[in-house]
């Protein structure tokens, strides 16, 4: 199935957006921050910005967020075209009447006694006056 695959696809950006986003991203960014502490430790200067492993981990949050975001954008594009297949399929059972049609009851019955056609509303036999008998 399309759409299905579609979902599983769009669970997928949203568990990756999501990890991204809030573990390794953040982890990163701590670890930025440690390298600049040990920086700090080790040169005994302060510098005030993050070291490129703490922007890695900003940018991959930030792209962790972008990729959440497209994930959830999916959800609502395979419901429309879940809306748009179940409304095309109920459209090809309308097309098709006689189905439907050949379930309902026979509009005519026929006397057990002599075989006279008569309606499903009728209670006795036109012809010889025989009780109808109704399924
Ligand atoms: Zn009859």
């Amino acid at each position: 199935m399309k759409h299905r695959r579609m979902l599983i696809n769009a669970i997928l950006l949203v568990v990756i957006g999501l990890v991204s986003w809030l573990v390794v991203g953040p982890i990163l960014v701590y670890v930025g921050i440690g390298s600049y502490t040990t920086g700090w430790w080790i040169f005994e200067e302060t510098h005030y910005y993050l070291t490129p492993l703490g922007w890695a981990g900003v940018i991959l949050a930030i792209c962790g967020i972008i990729i959440f975001a497209i994930g959830l954008a999916l959800f609502p594009i395979i419901l429309i075209l879940e809306k748009t297949k179940k409304g095309s399929w109920y459209a090809s059972i309308e097309q098709r009447p006689s189905e439907a049609f050949l379930r309902q009851p026979s509009q005519f019955i026929f006397c057990t006694n002599c075989g006279t056609k008569l309606t499903s509303e009728a209670n006795f036999c036109s012809n010889c006056g025989t009780p109808v008998q109704k399924k």
